[in-house]
């Protein structure tokens, strides 16, 4: 059986035992791309206007290391490093040409496909995993953390946001990628239009839409009510998207997000994804630009795979770690999922 919402050519690849029941069929994804990055390379992250995707560029092997970091870890999946892979940026902060920026984009999925191709010739039985292309917010290009508000949504036009999203979609698609993960999403109208848009010009590409939300457990960053924009951007176009939920939020907030989130819809659930980050706080304040200072309070955080039993009782059927996860976080998710299902046999 397939992850739960992808078809064809995906679900030959799942391997799941026949007769494994729908609820047995928990995907596991990969931990935070730079956060696990910053164990392959000296210079700083966090606080760079290009994130993890200037390495696309200076350390292509760091990336592709990374990526098999968490397939080592018992990711399914592993998601591109396109998260703030921006053409325009690209030609700023790089030096490149339009064309060489979105050919780098298109190499980030290579370089995943490359590390997917080295796990298998080490492990040649393993299930193939997915390649993702992540597909970050406009805010993010911003580079003022605005992805985490949402702010930008009052003044930026749709349509400016969409012309901005096509070329990193159309390279990520042509990099072969298996699905794609419109990521961090802070509001609703640009969810729409992503959700939209895939119908109209990329009809054979599927993905999962996962918000970046508020902390009052209940809203959108930008503050629209969670679960009716969740329903209604999945209601759009159900046959394409795989699942919809939640990403980089604290582990606590989760629960009062999904709960319940189905309960009127018991013969069309949703497919729910969830991939906190560790809960720690990014405080902006402090530190210098080599930012992992400003990382703050991880030792009053629960971590992340106490959660994970919960969340799948849930419903949650897709499930991982975004920012200040790291591969030894997917060793733990993935062997608190293999237990959650021991107790599921049926
Ligand atoms: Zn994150």
């Amino acid at each position: 059986m397939a992850p739960p919402g992808i078809g064809s050519s995906a679900e030959r690849r799942s391997g799941l035992p026949e007769g494994t029941s729908e609820r047995q069929n928990i995907v596991v994804l990969d931990g935070g791309f730079a956060t696990q990055l910053s164990c392959h390379v000296s210079t700083p992250i966090d606080g760079d206007v290009l994130w993890s995707a200037r390495f696309l560029a200076s350390d292509p092997e760091a990336v592709i290391d990374t990526h098999i970091d968490f397939l080592r870890a018992g990711a399914d999946v592993i998601i591109t490093n396109t998260y703030q892979a921006d053409i325009d940026l690209f030609v700023q902060h790089l030096h490149v040409t339009k064309e060489e920026a979105y050919n780098l984009i298109k190499e980030a999925g290579k370089m995943a496909h490359t590390a997917v191709e080295r796990f298998m010739e080490e492990f040649p039985n393993a299930k193939k995993p997915l390649v993702v292309g992540s597909v970050g917010p406009y805010g993010a290009s911003l580079h003022d953390g605005s992805e985490y508000d949402g702010s930008y949504a009052a003044t930026t036009p749709i349509t400016t946001m969409k012309e901005w999203h096509i070329p990193r979609i159309n390279a990520l698609v042509e990099a072969g990628v298996d699905l794609l993960a419109i990521e961090t999403i802070p509001c609703r109208a640009e969810a729409e239009m992503l959700v939209k848009l895939l119908k109209e010009k990329y009809p054979q590409t599927k993905a999962w839409l996962s918000f970046s939300v508020s902390q009052d457990g209940k809203s959108t960053a930008y503050g629209e009510p969670f679960q009716d924009t969740a329903r209604a951007c999945y209601d759009l176009n159900p046959e394409q998207i795989v699942a919809v939920g939640v990403n980089c939020t604290a582990p606590r907030l989760i629960e009062s997000l999904i709960s319940g989130i189905n309960s009127n819809r018991p013969n069309n659930p949703i497919p729910l994804i969830v991939y906190p980050n560790s809960g720690e706080s990014y405080n902006v304040e402090m530190g210098d630009d080599s930012a992992s200072f400003r990382w703050i309070n991880r030792d009053k955080c629960e971590p992340v795979e106490t959660y994970i039993a919960k969340w799948l009782d849930l419903g949650v059927t897709w499930v991982g770690g975004c920012c200040r996860t790291y591969a030894i976080d997917v060793t733990r998710i993935r062997r608190e999922v293999e237990k959650w299902k021991q107790g599921h046999r049926c």
